[in-house]
């Protein structure tokens, strides 16, 4: 799997004169978006978990851009001015992990070069393109090698190559064997060849370590180098490459049930991937990676670890309540609402020694209440869910679970809908585990659950006698950390896709996240005040990531019919899990503008039956 990827970009682009004065090259603008940003999101979208720019010219451009895309690293050329691409590879080099994609900074692109690449069996590999009559062609000349295209040399000068079929597009997958030796072929010729670039390295090491070709005849791409590159990029090719793109869109369903939520299109690809024995050690790397991303999104990795499961929600709910108990213990489980009434279900099903504390699901808990609970010395163990799906309500854990903290009590969260989406720290809210799945504020498909546990809580259910066997959580985390494999078979493109959905989490932030939500949330509590639709729950003991709404006080209304008017316009609603209600959720890739569009669909439905 290709998880780096390198953008030179140091050059002065003296041929763009003003345009790049006080400028790299990267950050003229395609539609308001500056190129090296498109070529960021492209990459992003095929899985890239970083992104080492090797800067030189106005350097500190690109660093800024490291706020809005912490996936980013940059590498300074000092010599930037005396050398050529070439040497800023190799300081970025150093940087460099494991085989990458390379690619020039001054490129507009069709994606679909990238998804070539990363499939092409080979791990050395050239794009390259039919004529493009360009004007500033980099011709390729290649000889066949078991009926594949190996590059042989590459000159801009139509002389030295006789076959004029083939140009370099400016991006290629490179192994860390052949870096080390375009590397030291720079070394050795620093200072016999001026300006080396990289593609002449890589001509010279060709002839001892092939480096493949792979011709797209009609690839849509154009390299900007002066004016007369910039004015056909912007005519010609840039709408083409959109266009291109767009043909493998996903059909967009905005879903307004509180997941599985609307994901990108990203995500939807992530899970085409190649077949993989989930045994390899590329996949439990990969699962590593998962486990510590999650973990980190909320906690220290040092004091929390995550452990997967095959699974949705309640599989994590199940694993919590059945594995983290001891068999002397006595849990005290909070139903204020479904979600709290199923980890009761669940206990009891499991004969824990259980006691139900029930709170209204519309109102906040009664603390002084469960305090005198927490007082009494009975319990060991306290469950209770963060956000409670069923009506919108947020349980103050920040309050209560501190407080359970207190009394030695151990607690049990179902965050499900909560984690990913409201910004947290297991740490300060005094959390010791905490499940969540990866369809809901993650924002990825159904299918994995995970626990994220205090270690030192986690180490003392080692002793605990096993109630359940595919459930059990620490002999999942045991045998992870043992193996880095799970012990049965995993949901192998659903954790593909779950990687791809962290990418993106971390690249939007949860703060941010959330506080789209939040924007989101507003327009529909906006309109239903406009609409005179009551909400079930005071706004200020609401989560914001779903409302309940009550049906309105009109005999003609139907939660179906607004279903079906709704859908047929590419919007799912959800019903009420209380009489004479229905829900809207704001959670998922959902936009703004799409709430909007939302809204005035509600309305158009409630106008239609005055
Ligand atoms: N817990 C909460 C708070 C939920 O909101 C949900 C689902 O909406 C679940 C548990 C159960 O999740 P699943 O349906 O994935 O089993
Ligand atoms: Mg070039
Ligand atoms: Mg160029």
């Amino acid at each position: 799997m290709i998880k780096e990827a390198v953008i030179l970009a140091a050059g002065i682009g003296n041929r763009l004169k003003e345009k790049t004065k006080n400028m790299p090259k990267g950050f003229l603008e395609f539609d308001g978006i500056p190129i090296v940003e498109w070529s960021i999101q492209k990459l992003l979208g095929i899985g890239i978990e970083k992104i080492i720019i090797g800067t030189g010219h106005c350097h500190s451009m690109y660093d800024n851009l490291i706020k809005k895309y912490p996936l980013i690293k940059t590498v300074y050329n000092g010599a930037y001015k005396e050398t050529g691409s070439m040497e800023t590879l190799c300081v970025c080099a150093k940087e460099i992990t494991s085989d990458f994609l390379l690619l020039e900074s001054d490129l507009i692109y069709d994606n679909i070069g990238l998804s070539v690449l990363v499939n092409d069996v080979h791990r050395d590999v050239v794009l390259a393109s039919g004529e493009t009559n360009s004007g500033d062609e980099v011709y390729l000349q290649t000889y066949f090698s078991d009926k594949e295209r190996v590059l042989q040399d590459l000159s801009k000068d139509k002389t030295k190559i006789s076959c004029k079929h083939e140009e370099l597009v400016g991006i290629t997958k490179l192994s860390q064997k052949v870096l080390s030796l375009v590397c030291n072929y720079e070394k050795e010729n620093k200072n016999t060849i001026f300006k080396l670039d990289y593609e002449q390295a890589m001509v010279f090491v060709s002839k001892s370590i092939p480096i493949y070709v792979h011709k797209i005849e009609n690839y849509l791409w154009g390299e900007i180098d002066d004016i007369c590159h910039l004015e056909m990029a912007k005519t010609f090719i840039f709408p083409k490459i959109i266009e291109s793109e767009n043909t493998r869109k996903i059909r967009r369903e905005i879903l307004l049930n509180p997941g599985p939520a609307t994901t990108t299109d990203a995500i939807k690809y992530a899970q085409v991937c190649p077949d993989i024995c989930p045994r390899e050690k590329e996949f439990g790397e990969v699962m590593k990676w998962i486990c510590n991303e999650l973990t980190s999104l909320v906690a220290s990795t040092g004091e929390y670890t995550t452990v997967l499961f095959g699974g949705s929600g309640t599989a994590a709910d199940e694993v919590m309540i059945s594995s983290c108990i001891p068999k002397n213990g006595h849990i005290l489980i909070v139903d204020n609402g479904s979600y709290g009434a199923r980890l009761a279900k669940i206990a009891s099903i499991y004969k824990l020694n259980l006691t139900i504390f029930k709170s209204s699901t519309c109102d906040p808990i009664d603390i002084n209440e469960l305090e005198r609970k927490f007082k009494t010395n009975e319990y060991t163990h306290l469950g209770i869910v963060y956000h409670e799906t069923t009506t919108g309500l947020l349980n103050p854990l920040n309050i209560i679970c501190p407080l359970a903290k207190k009394y030695n009590i151990v607690t049990i969260v179902d965050a499900v809908s909560a984690y990913a989406g409201i910004p947290m720290d297991l740490e300060k809210l005094g959390i010791d585990f905490m499940a969540s799945a990866s369809n809901k504020n993650i924002q990825s498909i159904a299918g994995v659950c995970f626990i994220i546990c205090r270690k030192v809580e986690l180490e003392k259910t080692k002793v605990f006698s096993m109630r359940n066997y595919y459930l059990n959580l620490y002999d999942q985390y045991n045998y992870f950390e043992k193996n880095s494999q799970t012990r049965f078979t995993p949901p192998v493109q659903i954790l593909y896709a779950l990687r791809q959905a962290i990418l993106e989490t971390k690249t939007e932030t949860i703060e941010k996240r959330y506080q789209r939500y939040i924007e989101c949330w507003k327009i529909l509590v906006n309109a239903l005040k406009k609409l005179n639709l009551k909400m079930v729950v005071k706004e200020e003991n609401q989560s914001h990531l779903i409302t309940a709404i009550y049906n309105p006080n009109n005999p003609k209304f139907s939660f179906e019919i607004l279903y079906d008017f709704a859908h047929e316009r590419s919007f799912t609603i959800y019903p009420g899990k209380i009489d004479n209600t229905f829900r809207i959720a704001n959670i998922g890739d959902i936009k703004p503008r799409e709430m909007e569009r939302f809204v005035e669909i509600l309305e158009k439905y409630l106008n239609s039956i005055k």
